[in-house]
């Protein structure tokens, strides 16, 4: 028999006790790897466990806060509170207790919640909506009627108004309607203009194209390509570039209100191009993007015809495509005038327990050692008297609060400079109002307003006419804007029967009268008479082209420069719409920035300079105003009210229906 070695025996063994145990090991060491294995599961299940309970709070707290944020307030806005327009005041001294009420201490209502300066219609609104939020509201106003571009002077028995010609987007139901029939309790009313309600003439003589503007959802479209059969792409684009300004320009309005670090990260991230076009349309240049549509001139004017002091080639096309967009559905004017704007939304701060008091010059905003806003300083004679209130709205334009208002040591702060830095002065107005012995009917004149360019290229003559010195310039205007407000208002008949008033405007350099910005208005010599009657005669004859029977019914003449702009609008070097409109104002990042909110605690923006001008920019400045002012957004309330009063409107018609079967 064979036996196995000893030492064989022993290695044998010990292999086979090594391989056990090799074994045993693996097993060992597999089971404590399962073990931790599962401990870790179980440690990481406990953990993403907890993480998922700490996301699920977060998102009930941030739900719930969301939801209180954009609901939990009460509306200011509700649809009872519109009355039926009642009858029209034509009693100027009743209007004037409204609109000119001067001020003194014992006019200032007790406890006051918000000061606001500046009775421009973005002042006015966001008063109106403060006020039927609940606060108690003063506007100040620095010139002797309220109103500020919404208010008309009556001199020889023409009335002109000094800025607002038009607004649009006024159609039953519509966002604007909604707001001012809110803000007015259903006071305001406004007449549709003709369905042609602009033309646009380029070139001089026999060089001269004439164009007309319809409006109409389909009929503005289907009248320019009428005009322009070779271009129908380009005006089908064009067409689509309006539609995401317009439908889409809330998101841009939300950068404002939602924190800025969380506008910043939307924009800086890329998320916010993900969710709209609309965030790289504002900061795209309108001549850039209209060179790709056409190489027609004509066109690329029609696609800017409504100037505001910034060639096309440095504004942004966003601007230029709502301004067409906001006459589409129709263009309006208010029946009684402009004036009717401020008379009624002061009614309504009344109403709540507010004020307007005119001839008030704010000097100076008050600023406590914490850094925060209590109220300013009002001008009234030789004296400065103290007005407190916890909130201050500044409404009269962000060099004006920031550069003179704020004290000095304010001025100078880092944030204040940065915010100033992002805006720059915007140009110059020129307006020449003229009054005519003669109805509308006799002179031939139209509510249509009437855009001229002497050539098609805005951009070049533009930059060349800012480029003149100031003795070239009265002779070289290349554009003016025509319109006729006696034609518009269908009660101008019966305040100011058998005469008829033209209002010319162009935009021009503030440094061209500059050497003038110290004398004193209606006193400021021949030599600036002379100057400006330059322009004046220039722009009338221009306009006696067009309208040949006025020239001999010219009854009255007024002229209007920067420094009339500085002095009855209180605008900074004469500026027509406050701060530039250039391109970089309206990249999105800009947008983000321009806030209502400033760095100095309690003290707000509003109006042109927070989003844009026009009526409708200004308005929207001052809701967004009253929104960061309530921490509530105003226009979510809006939007509820509109949703039932189309639920209404469809009721109604209904109901029709069913009568006209029965
Ligand atoms: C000539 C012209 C024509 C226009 N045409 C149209 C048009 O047809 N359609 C349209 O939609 N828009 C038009 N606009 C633009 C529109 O009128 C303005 O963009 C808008 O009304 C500005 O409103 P706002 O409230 O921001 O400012 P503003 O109306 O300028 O109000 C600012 C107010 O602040 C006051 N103020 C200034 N400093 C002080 C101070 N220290 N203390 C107290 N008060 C002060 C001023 O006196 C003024 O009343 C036109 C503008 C002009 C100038």
């Amino acid at each position: 028999m064979y036996q196995t070695p000893a030492p064989l025996l022993w290695t044998f063994d010990t292999q086979r006790n090594n391989k056990r145990n090799l074994v045993r090991g693996a097993v060992f060491r597999r089971a404590a790897a399962v073990k931790t294995l599962l401990k870790t599961i179980h440690s990481d299940l406990n953990i993403s466990t907890m993480w998922l309970l700490i996301f699920l709070v977060w998102l009930i707290i941030w739900a719930g806060g969301t939801y209180w944020y954009l609901f939990g307030k009460p509306s200011p806005f509700s649809l009872e509170s519109v009355r039926p327009p009642g009858p029209r005041e034509f009693d100027q001294k009743k209007r004037d207790k409204v609109i000119k009420q001067g001020f003194s201490l014992d006019k200032v209502p007790q406890n006051l919640d918000v000061i606001v300066i500046g009775s421009g219609i973005g002042g006015l609104s966001a008063g109106a909506t403060l006020a039927k939020a609940g606060k108690r509201v003063l506007v100040l106003e620095q010139h002797d009627q309220a109103g500020g571009c919404c208010h008309t002077y009556i001199e020889k028995g023409f009335e002109f108004d000094v800025g607002l010609h038009y607004i649009g987007q006024l159609h039953e139901n519509s966002l604007l309607r909604i707001i001012f029939d809110q803000l007015s309790e259903g006071q305001l009313e406004f007449q549709e203009l003709n369905q042609h309600f602009d033309t646009i003439q380029i070139g001089l003589g026999d060089e001269k194209r004439e164009y007309t503007i319809f409006s109409g959802k389909t009929e503005m479209k289907a009248h320019l390509m009428k005009q322009f059969p070779d271009e129908t792409e380009a005006i089908e684009t064009f067409f689509k570039i309006m539609k995401v300004s317009a439908k889409k320009t809330h998101y841009l309005a939300t950068l404002k209100l939602i924190p800025q670090w969380v506008s910043l990260f939307l924009l800086k991230s890329g998320i916010a191009n993900l969710v709209s076009p609309v965030f790289r349309l504002s900061g795209t240049c309108a001549t850039d993007l209209v060179n790709t549509l056409t190489s027609n001139k004509d066109l690329h004017v029609i696609f800017s015809y409504l100037f505001y002091g910034v060639p096309p080639k440095d504004s942004s096309i966003l601007i230029n495509a709502l301004l067409v967009h906001h006459y589409k559905r129709g263009a309006y004017y208010p029946k009684g005038g402009a004036s009717e704007i401020a008379f009624h939304i002061i009614r309504t701060i009344q109403k709540y327990g507010g004020n307007c008091l005119v001839r008030a010059p704010v000097s100076q905003i008050l600023v406590n050692e914490k850094g925060a806003a209590y109220g300013v300083k009002v001008r009234k004679g030789q004296e400065e008297v103290e007005v407190h209130a916890p909130v201050v709205v500044s409404n009269c334009g962000i060099f004006t609060t920031f550069q003179k208002l704020l004290p000095p040591e304010i001025q100078v702060k880092h944030d204040i400079q940065e915010r100033l830095n992002m805006m720059k002065h915007g140009r110059g107005s020129f307006l020449v109002f003229s009054g005519f012995d003669g109805t509308e009917e006799e002179l031939g004149l139209v509510s249509t307003n009437f855009w001229l360019f002497k050539n098609n290229d805005m951009d070049k003559s533009m930059e060349d006419f800012f480029a003149l010195s100031k003795e070239e310039a009265p002779d070289n205007i290349p554009m003016m804007f025509i319109t006729m407000p006696s034609s518009k208002d269908p009660e101008a008949k019966i305040r100011h029967p058998g005469k008829s008033c033209m209002t010319i405007l162009t935009m021009v350099k503030y440094e061209w009268f500059e050497e003038w910005k110290d004398t004193v208005v209606r006193k400021r010599g021949d030599e600036y008479h002379d100057y400006k009657m330059r322009f004046a005669n220039n722009l009338f004859d221009w306009a006696c082209t067009l309208f040949p029977k006025i020239k001999d019914k010219l009854v009255f003449q007024d002229v209007a420069t920067p420094l009339t702009n500085m002095h009855y609008l209180g605008a900074q070097r004469g500026a027509m719409y406050s701060a530039e409109h250039n391109l970089d104002r309206f990249h999105a990042e800009a947008v983000a920035r321009n806030r209502c909110n400033t760095p100095v605690k309690n003290l707000y923006i509003s109006g042109q300079d927070v989003f844009s001008c026009g009526i409708a920019g200004a308005l929207h400045g001052g809701l967004l105003c009253a929104s960061t002012v309530l921490d509530h957004i105003v226009y979510i309330d809006l939007l509820i009210l509109k949703k039932k009063l189309k639920r209404r409107k469809a009721r109604e018609l209904a109901q029709l229906a069913k009568k006209k079967l029965q």
